[in-house]
């Protein structure tokens, strides 16, 4: 069996390396000149952990990674854990992005993926796909494999009708830089004043990430810099986050990302006889909740184990839609539900809501 998998993110690679484990051949197309990945870092949840431990690749992506154990605090300073809940609900391992992406690809390795390769439209045959790239050349596989990020060509040719939205007034500065005097632990999570969010926490190779994110933000009009600083003040009373302004004044600006925030609205279904979404493709979601990556990998494991499980490649693909359909619909409510939490305290009681589900409830869900 072959699969070709459009979008060589996180979720594309990932799924190259667990298709290979089930025994198929691969070929992950990515429309960019090389594997690559927008952003710092990335916390990944057991959940994804997981899938990474089951397809051969844990111990590489461990041994980039810092456990990141999440307090929530608001703009004094002041820390919260929302009551009932267990450390491992506000645990990840933060992972930076570049490094992930690079050992996932040489995991799935070179001979599987072809760069500067980008699907534009496929068409669906009884007995294959065969899927179309810009340069007009056209390769056949059993299974299309959409995990080209909230974009996605393949998605607006299988649903069309269904474009990424923007998340209004939603929007996220970052940045990684070389750690210097500023607290390790860092200040993960402070909610701040005027729906702000943000912090900062040392990764791997003694670099340190910082995040500042405002929700109904005015529309940005300076530099990135002093954006970011803007929002970072409504953190910082009484200079409790001082290191973090600190952070954002040393960091240069063209290192400064900046994005607006878009997700993918809920779609009718996922999956044709041979072709299915996967990842952003399927489900980009307001990062505010730190796990669209850790559950498109999820997803993978889902469709490799319904594929295992149906030998009817229509079959295996509708019971992976059956299971992600409902469990997608949950994360939005509670995404939903931190979103608006009206204070700190609010915002880790529906933020441990939300992570011990998915890593608990929502976890078994994904592997019936
Ligand atoms: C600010 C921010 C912070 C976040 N923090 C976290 C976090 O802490 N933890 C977490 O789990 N998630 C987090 N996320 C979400 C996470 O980044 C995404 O869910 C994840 O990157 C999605 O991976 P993907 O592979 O599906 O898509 P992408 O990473 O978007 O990759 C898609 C790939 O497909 C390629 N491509 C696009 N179109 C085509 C085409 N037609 N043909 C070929 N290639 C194509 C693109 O070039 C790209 O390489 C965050 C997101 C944001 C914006």
């Amino acid at each position: 069996m072959r699969v070709i998998i459009a979008g060589g993110g996180i979720v594309g690679l990932t799924a190259g390396i667990a298709f290979k484990a089930i025994g198929w051949d691969v070929l992950v197309c990515e429309q960019a000149s090389e594997i690559r990945a927008a952003g710092a870092a990335i916390g990944l949840w057991r959940n994804a952990l997981d899938v990474f431990g089951a397809v051969g690749v844990g111990d590489a992506i461990a041994s980039i990674g810092t456990t990141v154990e999440t307090w929530f605090y608001d703009a004094s300073g002041q820390p919260f854990r929302a009551p009932g809940f267990d450390p491992v609900d506000h645990t990840f391992l933060l992972v930076p992005r570049p490094e992930l992406n690079r050992r996932l690809a040489a995991a799935v390795g070179v001979d599987n993926i072809h760069v500067d390769t980008r699907v534009v439209a496929f068409n669906e045959h009884a007995d294959h796909v065969s899927v179309t790239f810009d340069d007009g050349s056209v390769e056949r596989a059993d299974l299309l494999l959409g995990a080209d990020g909230a974009y996605s060509a393949v998605r607006a040719q299988l649903i069309p009708g269904y474009p990424a939205q923007a998340h209004a007034g939603h929007h996220v500065w970052r940045g990684m830089l070389a750690a210097g005097d500023e607290p390790a632990a860092g200040s993960v999570l402070t909610v701040g004043h005027q729906r702000a969010r943000g912090g900062f926490t040392r990764t791997y190779g003694n670099q340190v990430v910082w995040m500042v994110n405002q929700f109904d933000s005015a529309a940005p009009a300076g530099t990135k810099k002093a954006e970011a600083l803007q929002r970072a003040a409504l953190l910082n009373d009484a200079g409790w986050n001082d290191a973090l302004l600190a952070l954002i004044e040393r960091t240069p600006e063209a290192q400064i990302l900046h994005n607006p925030i878009m997700f993918v609205p809920p779609l009718p279904c996922w999956t044709s006889s041979r072709v299915a979404l996967i990842g952003d493709a399927a489900h980009a979601l307001s990062p505010h909740i730190s796990a669209g990556g850790t559950l498109g990998v999820e997803d993978i494991q889902v469709l490799t184990d319904a594929l295992q499980r149906h030998d009817d490649l229509a079959t295996a693909l509708q019971a992976y839609e059956r299971n992600r359909l409902p469990h997608y619909a949950r994360v939005r409510e509670l995404a939903y539900s931190v979103e608006i939490a009206p204070d700190a305290a609010g915002y880790a009681l529906e933020y441990a809501r939300f992570s011990h589900w998915m890593l608990n409830d929502g976890y078994r869900a994904s592997r019936q």
